[in-house]
């Protein structure tokens, strides 16, 4: 059972997520629980550090992050004794999640569950710091925004769990974002696959890398709300889903940042070179557009898109290119966003991108950049437009919910 940080932010939240785990007990199972920071806590400890440091040192970044987690599990534990359960809090380190070194965005590398194991047949009920482990050179290590999920999902793996329960404050997964979409469906069902494009694509319901991780162990992933007992959604393989609906949801970002890098030189291992750098700074590059030099120039333009959190590092990292590589001039453009559609269905049939484009041309939507994936188009849009291309492109797919679709509508809710 995993709760993110809204299901813990106070007191009456931290006993009902004890009641709930202590329910699950006492139902006959063994529970392990992964808690989130409370609330916003996490983000209260990044400004803290920002205002002693411009650009904190990551390795204390992470001694600092990984305290939001210890507090929430420290508290349920509590609670939890004072329902007549026994818990015990660990940490990541004592919880045996071994990391590689890269702060602030560490991968799992391996799960030392034998404290756990010798935990739970001592009959407790084991609680553990998320979003957390120890590196291989012995240091506090966090795994990245949203990285409770990860070490959920990573501990259901290990410890070979019937289940990943991921208790938020949503109902489920969405086919969009219900505080810009009002009739958005919850989906009961999403392949591994599907969901992966929906996490990277601007989701915020699971990580990217708790998916990636579940989908890697085969872990069944159930996403639900810890305020009631709603079915929520649960991820699993793609045989295991029965249907395979031509768009399943349509997801945006409005944190993307576009690097424009004009005048590169034409010639083979430049790309490289910038993108080395950029990755040895740890910096995720998503969409990439490269044109054609002219004739006679010999030099292009290059644009790609990171995360607007990434930028600092991103310009720091190539500033250190420009002049060797010899590039013209470096152009940022921190207000894009971007508008996807996601659904196994499209894999085999064609005119999805040309209705996408259709739809965002009709409302005068310029697209800037686009990418697709057998079972995803993205396009990068001015940020401000982002909330009417999802509106647009919902309706347009017909993913509106039963309750809210027009009674003309001869598909009904079937689609
Ligand atoms: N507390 C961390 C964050 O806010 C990790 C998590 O919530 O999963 O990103
Ligand atoms: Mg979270």
């Amino acid at each position: 059972m995993k709760f993110g940080g809204s299901s813990v932010a106070d007191a009456e939240q931290v006993k009902r997520a004890a009641r709930r785990i202590v329910a699950k007990r006492e139902s006959g199972y063994r529970v392990v629980a992964v808690l989130s920071a409370r609330g916003k806590t996490t983000d209260e400890l990044i400004a803290m550090a920002e205002e002693v440091s411009p650009a904190p040192d990551p390795r204390e970044m992470d001694m600092l992050l990984s305290t939001g987690e210890r507090i929430s599990c420290a508290l349920c534990a509590m609670a939890i004794n004072d329902l007549g359960q026994q818990a015990i809090s660990l940490t990541g380190s004592q919880a045996g999640i071994v990391t590689d070194t890269s702060h602030t965005k560490a991968r799992i590398l391996d799960v030392r569950s034998e404290r756990i194991e010798a935990a739970l047949e001592d009959d407790k009920i084991v609680l553990v710091a998320g979003f957390q482990g120890v590196s291989t050179s012995r240091d506090v290590t966090t795994l990245g925004r949203g990285g409770s999920d990860t070490t959920a999902v990573a501990l259901a793996a290990a410890l070979g769990a019937e289940e990943c329960e991921i208790y938020t404050d949503v109902a489920g997964v969405f086919s969009a974002d219900p505080r810009i979409v009002s009739n958005a469906r919850l989906l009961p069902v999403v392949s591994f696959e599907e969901m992966l494009e929906m996490s990277a694509s601007g989701a915020g319901v699971l990580q990217l890398r708790s998916v990636e991780y579940a989908r890697n162990h085969g872990v069944r992933i159930h996403c639900r709300s810890s305020l009631d007992d709603g079915p929520g959604t649960v991820v699993v393989s793609e045989q295991d889903t029965l249907e395979q609906p031509l768009v399943t949801a349509v997801t945006h970002s409005t944190g993307e940042a576009r690097i424009t890098l004009l005048g590169v030189p034409d010639q083979p291992g430049i790309a490289g070179r910038i993108f080395s750098t950029l990755a040895d700074a740890n910096v995720n590059v998503d969409m990439i557009i490269q044109n054609e030099p002219l004739a006679d120039g010999r030099r292009a333009d290059m644009s790609f898109t990171v995360a607007r959190d990434d930028i600092r590092i991103a310009r720091a990292a190539l500033e250190a290119v420009v002049d060797e590589v010899g590039i013209g001039a470096v152009a940022m453009d921190e207000e894009m966003g971007k508008v996807s559609i996601v659904g196994a269905g499209m894999r085999s049939h064609p005119g999805v991108a040309a209705k996408v484009f259709n739809v965002l041309g009709e409302a005068r939507i310029n697209i800037e950049m686009i990418s697709t994936s057998p079972i995803k188009i993205s396009c990068v849009i001015p940020g401000a437009r982002v909330p009417d291309a999802v509106r647009l492109l919902h309706a347009a797919f017909g993913l509106a919910g039963e309750d809210t679709i027009l009674p003309e509508d001869p598909f009904g809710g079937a689609r």
